[in-house]
């Protein structure tokens, strides 16, 4: 075993603080990286903060991880020393049931390991990327392409693949009309994808603070949805909204945004349950889906497709230091528009 550095949350309520924490040594499996950058997720909050309910504490989050490979287990094949890598928000699953051979490991009938909170190979915990060193096992590490810096790559290991993934399956591109709700870490993300699949683009945000971003980031249109003429002026507008917002909102009043057969799909995840009057469904033949971060294939397939179109997430790089601060922010939606922590101000 070896000691590291971590932030780590204690309680739902207090600011998270310095610690340290085991790491295993690596199994024939294994590989060992060093973490560079760890983004900021608003999952992190809601578990640190205990909003969803079960967190079990100290708990150290993180699981937009980008670093570099520093050892090997004896039997890893898909990566070596000195490689860029990159771990979301797994680090293992059954890899036997038909979801994992599916290539859906986020959907394993066992349950996928989560890489915090859950449950680990030697019985522990796993902690996340507030830390300077993971251990995890080869077949859930991700190659980074070198046409992404390992500062904008960590956000899309979840950011990124939990909107491309719907935008793939629900097949965003020429001639689709998506719309974006929320300009957040995933909002920003699923604009740029988005646009690179070749859909047209509506960003739906609070207000027009962010109009000139959004634009700028690929969107054709944009709009506030404080305004009420906007609900009203783009009713059965589009045929598949993502919807990333993570607080409680108004869902008929969205649903109403799609057109005959469109979609909307629930990446957010508000604690709260969203009531729903079932003829904003029935009214045109209206779907209402969710979706859970991307499998491992398609995560390696989104980080290509990103390098390949030339973007990754907007980032503000933080201290260690500034984690509880960057928290705030992102619950008072000040953030342009992801948070990553310099991993190196934790050694
Ligand atoms: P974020 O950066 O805070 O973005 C959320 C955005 O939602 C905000 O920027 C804001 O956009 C909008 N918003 C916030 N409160 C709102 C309200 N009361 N009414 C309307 N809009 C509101 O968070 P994130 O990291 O992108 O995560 C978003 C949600 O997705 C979280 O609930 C997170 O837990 C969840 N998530 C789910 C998955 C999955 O696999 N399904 C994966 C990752 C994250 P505007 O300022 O533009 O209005
Ligand atoms: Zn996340
Ligand atoms: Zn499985």
């Amino acid at each position: 075993m070896t000691t590291v550095n971590a932030y780590a949350a204690f309680s739902p309520t207090e600011p998270l603080r310095p610690t340290t924490i085991e790491r295993r040594d690596p199994r024939p499996q294994d590989v060992v990286i060093e973490i560079r950058y760890s983004g900021i997720c608003h999952s992190d909050i809601h578990t640190a903060r205990g909003e969803w309910g079960g967190t079990r504490y100290p708990i150290v989050v993180g699981h937009e991880i980008a670093g570099i490979v520093t050892a090997v287990g004896s039997e890893v094949t898909r990566h070596a020393v000195g490689d860029r890598v990159g771990v979301g928000c797994m680090v293992g699953s059954c890899r036997e049931c038909g979801p994992c051979r599916r290539g859906l490991e986020q959907y394993c009938e066992k349950g996928m390991v989560g890489t915090y909170g859950g449950v680990d190979v030697d019985g522990r915990p796993t902690a996340g990327g507030y830390s300077t060193h993971v251990v995890v096992a080869e077949d859930f590490v991700l190659r980074i392409p070198d046409a992404l810096e390992l500062d904008v790559a960590a956000p899309l290991l979840c950011a990124g693949i939990t909107t491309y993934s719907p935008l793939a399956h629900w097949g965003a591109g020429p001639g689709r009309r998506v719309a974006v709700v929320g300009l957040g870490g995933l909002g920003h993300m699923a604009v740029q994808i988005a646009h690179a699949m070749g859909a047209e683009v509506t960003v739906l945000s609070q207000s027009l603070k962010k109009q000139d971003d959004g634009l700028r980031l690929g969107a054709d249109h944009y709009h506030a949805t404080s305004d009420p003429d906007t609900m009203r002026a783009l009713a059965r507008s589009f045929d598949l909204v993502v919807n990333t917002v993570s607080a409680g909102f108004d869902l008929d009043a969205y649903l109403r945004l799609l057109d005959i057969d469109g979609t909307m799909v629930q990446v957010g995840a508000p604690p709260e349950p969203v009531p729903l009057h079932l003829f904003s469904l029935i009214g045109a033949r209206r779907s209402y889906a969710g979706s859970l971060i991307g499998g491992i294939a398609q995560t390696q397939e989104m980080l290509d497709f990103c390098a390949r179109h030339g973007f990754g997430a907007q980032v503000e790089v933080v201290r260690a230091d500034q984690i509880n601060d960057a928290w705030d922010r992102v619950v008072a939606g000040d953030v342009r528009y992801r948070f990553v922590i310099d991993v190196a101000t934790l050694a």
